[in-house]
């Protein structure tokens, strides 16, 4: 059976607010959240990938604590969700995060929003990580001296790993990415059939989720309302069983090592 990945990206729903001087503390909700999928993957007797926001640590350590105490791995994924558009933002986010690298010792990163320039590959080569999973679509490649992952996509017209490549210009290149939170609400048990797909050909799926799609809250404003209610308000958790029904995944560490 072909090992898959699939991952947490370890956040709230506050962090849709850009500006950190207006962001609020969420209340508990994220952990509420994160127990529900740790109890899912309990059950289905699963262990995967979290990409943690330093800022969530400093919140809530107990429940990091709780993560890897249930056996999983703790990735890293920015301290405030800031996009990582240079190497000095990069070196701020990791100094912020000092104590939760320490402590934890991450090997993975995932850039928020999905966007990492290349030239920050060396900084998390030098801080310890060996491999990055911040781009969509290919399958795994060593570069910068990491292995990058990438996130799942597919094309009819077929589809290469390019670095960066953000959301809008794979789907502006006809690309599905099905391993992407967005699409668990879009197409949910779909997703299915892409893994299984990319699993015929030998190749493993490497998907996200986030605490906040398995207990959609109801407040919804600003931009994009339609797209926002669609994505904020859909409920994962049953595509999210579907799927570790149906696939094996595993810890990325995992799939990097092989
Ligand atoms: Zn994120």
């Amino acid at each position: 059976m072909i090992k898959n990945s699939l991952s947490v990206d370890l956040e709230s729903f506050v962090y849709r607010e850009l500006d950190p001087l207006k962001r609020k503390r969420d209340d508990g909700y994220t952990p509420r959240a994160t127990s529900q999928i740790l109890n899912l993957l309990d059950t289905h007797n699963t262990k995967i990938t979290f990409f943690i926001l330093g800022e969530i640590y400093e919140q809530y350590p107990e429940l990091v604590d709780e993560i890897r105490k249930r056996g999983h791995e703790i990735g890293y994924h920015g301290h405030t969700h800031q996009q990582i558009m240079n190497k000095e933002i990069l070196l701020e986010e990791l100094e912020r995060s000092a104590i939760f690298i320490k402590k934890f010792k991450p090997i993975g990163f995932r850039a928020p929003r999905m966007y990492l320039p290349m030239e920050c590959l060396e900084v998390l080569s030098s801080y310890g990580f060996t491999y990055d999973s911040s781009i969509y679509g290919g399958i795994p490649f060593k570069t910068g001296g990491m292995v990058e992952v990438p996130v799942s996509a597919w094309s009819p017209l077929g589809i290469s790993a390019k670095f960066p490549r953000s959301l809008m210009s794979l789907v502006l290149s006809m690309g599905i990415p099905y391993g992407s939170g967005l699409s668990f609400a879009l197409f949910g048990k779909l997703i299915s059939r892409f893994v299984e797909r990319e699993n015929k050909k030998g190749n493993s799926s490497i998907l996200f989720v986030h605490p906040w799609q398995f207990m959609p809250y109801t407040l919804v404003t600003g931009k994009n309302r339609f797209l926002s209610m669609l994505i904020y308000r859909t409920n994962i958790n049953n595509t999210f069983e579907y799927l570790l029904k149906r696939h094996m995944f595993v810890p990325m560490r995992e799939l990097v090592k092989a």
